[in-house]
């Protein structure tokens, strides 16, 4: 599922690429994609609009309208937004289209084959009621920032294993199973520690390796799997992949510490990988 730093990478393709282009025309296929509302209202709200930011929320974006509608999407386990010429062939699975103004002609193409994934587009008069998991949500480490002494409120409200509080999008915003075994890794905490025994020595490291690694993950594009299911806005992948240190690498010698070997065990519900030597 794309995390912080893929989502941010769409978001950012989405300022360079999608701001201030008219929406000429919309097409929704599949309806589940807009299961919130319907077809016709999201047809007739984003008809004629133009965007004037793309701002995200932890996994989510958030496309404001100069109708004063908000859209948000998000793109859940395999979920795409790309942008490519009207002249191009549409991927399989493309539910919602947004044809834009301008030369070339493109169009937005929202693409999904699981269709966990979403587009909602609303009063933001009314979000709470439409979108009332965006009001639930933690503060965002890139967005909105995140200090130390949150990260210990956060973390000493919770006996859960620490690697279960960090993926608690109320908690913090926009880490998920990939970043969360790497910040952990690098800072050197053991998954399982719960929430409320990490140190303050402890805390203040894992605050430095949020932003670290969420920021070098930003810099590489984000992760792209094996499966391929993330790319960019123009269908490029990340490279983040290239640098993980402990996900999806059990069984691996520790690349940190060279002595220890990467193992894995499922905690709050994921899969989690980790070094028993050099997290503690
Ligand atoms: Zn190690």
């Amino acid at each position: 599922m794309p995390e912080l730093p893929e989502v941010e990478t769409v978001r950012r393709g989405l300022e360079e690429r999608f701001v201030g282009r008219r929406i000429e025309h919309v097409e929704v296929g599949r309806e589940r994609s807009v299961r919130r509302t319907s077809r016709e209202e999201v047809i007739a709200r984003l008809t004629g609009t133009t965007p004037t930011a793309a701002r995200r929320r932890g996994k989510y974006l958030i496309v404001d309208l100069d109708s004063g509608d908000q859209m948000m999407i998000h793109l859940r386990m395999s979920g795409q937004v790309l942008i490519d010429s009207v002249t191009t062939r549409r991927p399989a699975h493309t539910h919602v289209v947004l044809t834009l103004t301008g030369r070339p002609a493109e169009e937005l193409r929202f693409v999904d084959p699981r269709t966990f994934g979403e587009v909602v587009v609303y009063d933001p008069d009314v979000a709470d009621s439409v979108v009332p998991e965006l009001a639930r949500l933690g503060p965002d480490p890139i967005a909105e920032g995140l200090d130390p002494a949150q990260l210990r409120r956060s973390l000493s409200s919770t006996a859960r294993a620490v690697k279960a509080a960090l993926l608690d999008q109320a908690l913090v915003a926009g880490i998920g199973n990939i970043y969360g075994d790497e910040i952990l890794h690098r800072a050197r905490i053991h998954p399982k520690r719960p929430a409320r025994n990490v140190s303050p020595k402890q805390i203040r490291r894992l605050h430095a390796c949020i932003h670290e690694v969420l920021n070098e993950a930003i810099a590489a594009g984000g992760s792209t799997l094996d499966d391929a299911q993330y790319v960019d806005l123009m269908g490029e992948a990340g490279s983040f992949q290239d640098r993980h240190r402990v996900y999806g690498r059990a069984g691996e010698r520790c690349l940190s510490c060279g002595r220890g070997h990467v193992v894995s065990a499922v905690i709050g519900g994921r899969t989690t990988s980790w070094c028993g030597v050099c997290q503690r």
